[in-house]
């Protein structure tokens, strides 16, 4: 039977895209009748966070898709969290070992860049082979004598050409030379995601693998582990990457990318998911509404085109403008709006911020009503209150978006920290600091605390009011 999977890693907000790859995995299990399953790869434990697996786990299930194993659902295979499998790798990679398809490499990062340095210096390709990383018989012994740390790295021809056959593309043609004596594992014994994703898929029963094409120059190094295992590789897919308007890779810094910020937004389920079934493929009548169970039904791979596929706010409203006219009746609307944000929980969260500033219930709505829009319209006149140079302003907007998009962990103590930094940066007190963040976020001179607001609107809706600011 045909398996499938999404395999996200849980480093940062939950991504449209990991939603796109999710979707079109899911329509191709159960177009055959098969499973789809969630893995979470979180090998790298530096980056990975239980809060980024929560986000992704809830906003695909927000939208509305199901897998059939996973961490939180179980099933035969798992544990379905990679940090969970690691005696599972360091075995397999013995295996490797043990057949001479892989080797311990003592060589220091000092050395690696050397090595790297001189083959710049050579203009030679940046791929380390087996053959570079090789030391004197009698070094190599003394290494591992002294106990000095090592990695695990795969054994990688040296030269000619491996032939990857993908569902869309058709033969994909890699010379060796350009891959690397990739690690399997690293000095700590946690295994990289090359070693991990292939011992997972086989041991998961994955039949087809389709995911971003930014994988595919993986694809050479996978194909080489599932010979060295004597494994039946699975059918490779590489989907086209989401683009921005102007066709270059959907990034944060051009447009929201998490699923939180569409949430926020107001934007409905079905409507996010029947738009990212739009990407790259269409049904076979062309229309352009359709429902994840339609998907399924007419669900054919072969209809994906691989021109990048533009992910466009302006279409995407429309088409929510849509679902809201024509699907939802009264009651319906009145249920998704109190989903979305007219109900306890996030009302709760704003309350406090209201109650000191009002005398009667009548002031709480338009006092609040910042937490219940989406990206405010600014007025210049709003701006003149500010006693900075319009470009000092914009330098300030520009730098807190930059600081925002890498703090780690979205609360209040942590942006008040970034927020100091960059004050102090900017030789400002707090006070002067904030005064056009405050505009930008709350659309008015007046309003309730904006580090609070900032905190509970949220990352990408903070991000993208910021933005807003500046255009
Ligand atoms: P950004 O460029 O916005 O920083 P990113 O590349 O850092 O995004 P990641 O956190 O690396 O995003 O990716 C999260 C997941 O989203 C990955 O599984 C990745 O494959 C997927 N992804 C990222 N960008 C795209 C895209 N343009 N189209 C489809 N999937 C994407
Ligand atoms: N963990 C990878 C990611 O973040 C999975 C890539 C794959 O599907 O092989 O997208």
């Amino acid at each position: 039977t045909v398996r499938t999977r999404i395999a996200p890693s849980p480093t940062g907000d939950p991504h449209v895209g990991t939603a796109y790859i999710a979707l079109f995995n899911l329509c191709f299990a159960r177009q055959h009748g098969g499973q789809f399953i969630l893995r979470i790869e979180d090998t790298d434990r530096v980056r990975s966070t239980a809060e980024s697996e929560r986000m992704i786990l809830d906003s695909l299930r927000w939208l509305g898709l199901e897998w059939d194993e996973g961490p939180d659902v179980g099933g035969p295979h798992g544990p379905y969290r990679q940090s969970e499998r690691g005696d599972i790798y360091a075995e397999y990679a013995r295996q490797l070992i043990e057949a001479g398809h892989a080797f311990k490499c003592y060589r220091t990062s000092e050395e690696l860049d050397a090595l790297r340095e001189a083959r710049k210096a050579a203009g030679m390709h940046l791929a380390l082979k087996p053959s570079d990383l090789a030391l004197e018989a009698e070094e190599e012994a003394r290494r591992e004598r002294e106990e000095w740390p090592y990695v695990v790295r795969m054994q990688v021809p040296a030269s000619g050409t491996c032939v990857i056959d993908d569902m869309l593309r058709g033969p994909i043609e890699v010379d060796w030379a350009q891959v690397d004596a990739q690690v399997l594992l690293k000095s700590d014994g946690m295994p990289t995601y090359h070693l991990a994703n292939v011992v997972d898929d086989h041991l998961m029963g994955i039949t087809h693998v389709l995911r971003g094409e930014e994988w595919i120059n993986s694809a050479p190094k996978h194909q080489l582990l599932y010979e060295y295992f004597g494994w039946d590789m699975p059918a490779l897919c590489h989907m086209p990457l989401l683009r921005n308007p102007d066709r270059s890779k959907l990034s944060k810094r051009k447009n929201p990318t998490s699923i939180n910020y569409y949430r926020r937004m107001g934007f409905l389920p079905q409507a996010v998911l029947n738009y990212l079934g739009r990407m790259g493929w269409s049904m076979p009548d062309e229309r352009e509404k359709f429902s994840l169970d339609e998907m399924m039904t007419h669900f054919d791979i072969q209809r994906v085109s691989l021109g990048g596929p533009v992910f466009d706010l302006e279409k995407l409203t429309w088409l929510n403008g849509l679902y809201i006219r024509e699907d939802l009746d009264d009651r319906a609307f009145l249920k998704a709006l109190m989903t979305w944000a007219f109900n306890e929980e996030y009302i709760g969260q704003i309350l406090p911020q209201v109650r000191s500033r009002v005398e009667t219930l009548s002031e709480v709505a338009p006092l609040a009503g910042h937490f219940f829009g989406g990206v405010p319209a600014l007025r210049e006149e709003d701006f003149e209150t500010v006693k900075l140079e319009r470009e000092e302003l914009l330098k300030l907007l520009q730098f807190l978006v930059w600081r925002f998009e890498v703090v780690p962990a979205w609360h209040k103590e942590a942006l008040l920290a970034e927020v100091k930094t960059l004050a102090g940066y900017f030789e400002l007190k707090m006070k002067e600091f904030l005064a056009p963040v405050f505009i930008a976020i709350t659309g008015s001179t007046a309003s309730t605390s904006v580090m609070d607001a900032m905190a509970i609107l949220g990352s990408d809706m903070t991000r993208a009011r910021l933005r807003h600011a500046i255009e």
